[in-house]
């Protein structure tokens, strides 16, 4: 998302301030106080469980072989696990009948972090406007996009038994799993005004 340059609350012009570890677009007009902290938003997913085998869906301005899960945003006032059977029921009209969190992952090129569930659907399958196509894919046949949504598919299979075969979108070449431990030295790295600063 590109910066705010003007205060949403007072319309004056914002500053680069150090707060809280980083430079923040922040408002130094008297008694206003706002400041655009960029957090990352939240996104729900759904590994969607439906008749044993596991959905994907091509979003209408996606190229042709682009399959994803079910993601959307969550709403105001919307737990993450009502939020997740709503956008399955806005996009495929499915019924949720059961939603358990997989994980949370980061999408840092989108600043969003995914709130994953493993739900288990049930009803007829009718695509909203906003999908062009779904497929219904075996769960030991699943390949892996080595992104966002995909680490999360990748720790349902896992935990099931089943195989972990990552690929390459832009290729369709398998690749080696990508996933790595967290290194958590990189806290200090990522505070780049000192934690002094506030
Ligand atoms: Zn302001």
């Amino acid at each position: 998302m590109e910066p705010y340059r003007f205060c949403p609350r007072c319309g004056a012009a914002l500053e680069h301030l150090p707060m809280s570890g980083r430079l923040r677009h922040a408002c130094v007009q008297d008694g206003c106080g706002f400041v655009h902290w960029d957090n990352p938003l939240p996104v729900l997913a759904a590994v969607v469980e439906y008749e044993g085998k596991l959905l994907l869906a091509r979003n209408a301005a996606w190229p042709e072989k682009m399959f994803a899960l079910v993601t959307g945003f969550m709403e105001r006032d919307e737990s993450p696990e009502l939020g997740v059977a709503r956008e399955l029921k806005e996009e495929t009209n499915l019924d949720t009948v059961s939603a358990s969190l997989i994980g949370v992952y980061e999408f840092m090129r989108k600043n969003e972090l995914i709130i994953a569930y493993h739900v288990r659907a049930e009803g007829e399958i009718r695509l909203s406007e906003e999908l062009a196509e779904y497929r219904l894919v075996a769960p030991e046949n699943m390949r892996i996009w080595n992104a966002g949504t995909g680490f999360a598919v990748a720790d349902f299979l896992e935990r099931r038994g089943l195989p972990v075969r990552f690929f390459d979108r832009a290729t369709g070449l398998d690749i080696p799993d990508p996933r790595r431990p967290t290194d958590f030295s990189l806290v200090a790295a990522s505070l780049q005004y000192g934690i002094d600063q506030k």
